[in-house]
């Protein structure tokens, strides 16, 4: 009985079809995606620019429906916006007109309730913001905004967070500090994490598995375990097993949009 109950994954994508209609005919994104991602693991996934990664990211928060498959949160089906899954873009999506307090109320001020003031401190401090929370969205960076949207997302004691590309605006230096961050958040207080990226690296320094898709429409090709321990520290990217692994993600990826390239060419020449 134990045993089955740690199988059962927190989040589960079964068969996720996802057909945008749009003017110039159906377009399908995601074709029969199934993933399953368990209890406070980090899945990171990877795939070609425009395979459906922000597709099925959407789709696993509730805020687009699928044209067939479901998307189960505890075994329950997604239907909505979920208050256990909080999310965080690549935008920061601060409102400029609100301060950093406001904006992390904003969420709660929508629903009608009030935050855990205490949590928000705390959030605060981990990302390093302590006394910023006057301060206005231009007044802060680029990583300062996404530390901010992260503490948005987390204020609202989230057991699943979707990450779109969350660093993929920032500078190479601002981004491994990001990672660091997320690692020591989740070392805090650990939540299941879906991470979208384009950086191999980033994928493998935060997530235990890294799925990589295959290009449009997007299904899962190949997956991958990252065997590291945590904390993990950024001398990791330096090891042969790092690079190895690198290298495997990367031709998946190439070869998966070589694949599709060819396919394209015979059926048009066809
Ligand atoms: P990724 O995040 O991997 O770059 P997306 O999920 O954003 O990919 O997009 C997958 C495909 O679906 C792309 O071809 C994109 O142009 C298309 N697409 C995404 N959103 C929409 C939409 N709202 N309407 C029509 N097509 C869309
Ligand atoms: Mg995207």
């Amino acid at each position: 009985m134990k045993a089955q109950k740690a199988a059962s994954p927190k989040l589960g994508v079964r068969q996720a079809t996802k057909v945008y209609h749009t003017a110039s005919g159906d377009l399908l994104a995601l074709d029969r995606c199934s993933l399953d991602v368990h209890a406070k693991e980090i899945v990171s996934v990877v795939g070609p620019s425009g395979c459906g990664k922000t597709t099925l990211l959407w789709s696993m928060s509730g805020l687009h429906g699928l044209s067939s498959g479901e998307i189960l949160l505890d075994g329950q089906r997604i239907v909505g916006p979920h208050p256990d899954i909080g999310i965080v873009f690549q935008e920061a999506n601060l409102l400029p007109w609100r301060n950093l307090d406001a904006n992390i109320n904003f969420p709660f001020e929508i629903k009608g309730t009030t935050p855990d003031r205490q949590w928000v401190a705390h959030l605060l401090r981990r990302v390093g913001l302590e006394g910023f929370g006057g301060k206005f969205p231009r007044e802060l960076s680029g990583g300062m905004q996404q530390r901010a949207a992260i503490v948005r997302a987390l204020s609202l004691k989230p057991s699943v967070l979707l990450m779109d590309e969350p660093f993929g605006a920032l500078d190479t230096f601002t981004r491994d500090e990001m990672n660091r961050l997320v690692e020591e958040i989740w070392l805090d207080a650990p939540t299941t994490i879906v991470f979208i990226t384009h950086s191999i690296e980033e994928a493998i320094f935060l997530s235990d598995r890294v799925v990589v898709l295959s290009p449009r429409p997007g299904r899962v090709a190949k997956e991958y375990r990252v065997p590291f321990a945590r904390p993990r520290s950024m001398e990791i990217m330096a090891t042969k097993e790092v690079f190895d692994l690198t290298n495997a993600i990367k031709m998946d990826i190439v070869g998966g949009r070589a694949q599709a390239q060819l396919r394209q060419l015979a059926e048009t020449s066809n």
